[in-house]
């Protein structure tokens, strides 16, 4: 019997059994996938995420790697470019962009290190009730043996296809469908400064140095094209690349090095993120379109209020309903709202409204 039990191991469930092994608590963590590996998810990462790997003692780990920082933000909308730095949260905290193999491995080692018991090749294929009240797991093993195991809580951190989330039904609000779809893959000699991003009529594309000397680059089109976009993958994010003529000279004199990966699953929602036995974090909590880049923070955020709330409750010091619910309303507090139209580029032209905005207040601060 478990203290806690967490399904997946990535950026939401890694921490999460991480920190609540550092308070002493036995902890299971279990991911079906094995540990390094990749993941169809970019993987820049906020300052306040950033801070959140300084605060854990893993920031130096990414920085062991070779993974560059990146100080600075370069938003090109067509007609004028804003430039500047991500605000410093911590010091002398920026932006990093570590590749998945690399950045979930760490949080797995750490979880492990913390004392974590980490089970990889292990898919969860029910989740176990006793009543409304969720009381363990049955899985199986790489081998092919059939696990039961009973915890305190068990924790969804399964991404947005949460079997936890879907066997106590949670309730989902505020679902917007998807309205974008993305790709990304990486280049060698292709240089950046900072997280290069181009706004054009419907089209996003984001440029950020990552390890090994690579280049990771993503575009975001409509949804409604996912079908053609995907037909020619590589002509059509040529052709997008094209929009932004400095990245696309670089592009040519550069060379991909990666298939091409991305998804046009990219759903927006809440889910309620707690009941009896169980809690939700990262996107099996609240999954959003990936245009600002927040799922790795909100998950890192989610981790350290998850904890604290099952530290509450597990040592008595509330009950654990009463804990988990304030942590919980509006899902751990998510820090962006949804915005589908932005997101979708359906709207007028995001570089002629930013000039409409700029004009206007430049003419009142006058
Ligand atoms: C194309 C794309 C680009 C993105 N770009 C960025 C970005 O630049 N920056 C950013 O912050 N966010 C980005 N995101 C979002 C970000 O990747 C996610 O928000 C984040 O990975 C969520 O982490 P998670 O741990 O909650 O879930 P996941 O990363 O989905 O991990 C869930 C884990 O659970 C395991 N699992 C699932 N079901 C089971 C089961 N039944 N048994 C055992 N294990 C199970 C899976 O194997 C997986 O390892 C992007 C997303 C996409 C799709």
């Amino acid at each position: 019997m478990y203290d806690v039990l967490v399904v997946g191991a990535r950026c939401a469930g890694s921490p999460t059994a991480m920190l609540l092994a550092r308070l002493g608590y036995r902890v299971l963590l279990v991911d079906r996938a094995t540990f390094p590996s990749d993941a169809p998810r970019c993987h820049f990462v906020q300052p306040p995420g950033v801070a959140r790997l300084k605060r854990w003692g893993l920031l130096e780990n990414i920085k062991a790697t070779g993974c560059p920082s990146i100080p600075a933000v370069r938003f090109d909308v067509g007609p004028f470019v804003l430039v500047g730095s991500s605000p410093s949260t911590d010091g002398d905290v920026r932006s990093y962009g570590p590749r998945r193999t690399v950045l979930d491995n760490i949080l797995v080692d750490a979880a492990a290190r913390a004392g974590v018991e980490v089970r990889e090749g292990f898919g969860v294929q029910e989740i176990l009730m006793d009543g409304d009240r969720v009381t363990g797991i049955r899985g199986r093993t790489l081998d092919g043996a059939t696990v039961t195991e009973q915890a305190g809580i068990v924790v969804g951190a399964d991404g947005m296809h949460s079997i936890v989330a879907r066997t106590v039904q949670a309730p989902t609000y505020q679902t917007k469908p998807a309205l974008t779809c993305a790709y990304f893959a990486y280049w060698s000699g292709v240089p950046v400064e900072g997280i290069e991003i181009y706004e054009r009529p419907q089209r996003v594309i984001f440029a950020f140095p990552t390890n090994d000397d690579l280049t990771c680059i993503a575009v975001e089109c409509p949804v409604q094209e996912f079908q053609t976009f995907r037909a020619d993958l590589e002509g059509n994010v040529l052709k997008t690349i094209a929009l932004a003529p400095s990245l696309a000279e670089r592009v040519q004199t550069g060379r991909r090095e990666e298939r091409f990966m991305g998804s046009g699953d990219l759903p927006n929602f809440y889910r309620k993120p707690y009941g009896p036995g169980w809690a939700l974090v990262g996107d099996a909590g609240y999954h959003k379109d990936p245009y600002l880049a927040q799922g790795i923070t909100d998950a890192f955020r989610d981790a350290e209020l998850v904890t604290e709330a099952i530290d509450a409750g597990l040592s008595g010091r509330r009950g654990m309903a009463s804990a988990l619910g304030p942590r919980c309303s509006g899902s751990w507090v998510p820090c962006v709202e949804i915005r589908p139209r932005r997101i979708a580029f359906s709207g007028p032209w995001q570089a002629q409204s930013l000039s409409r905005s700029f004009s206007r207040q430049n003419t009142s601060s006058r």
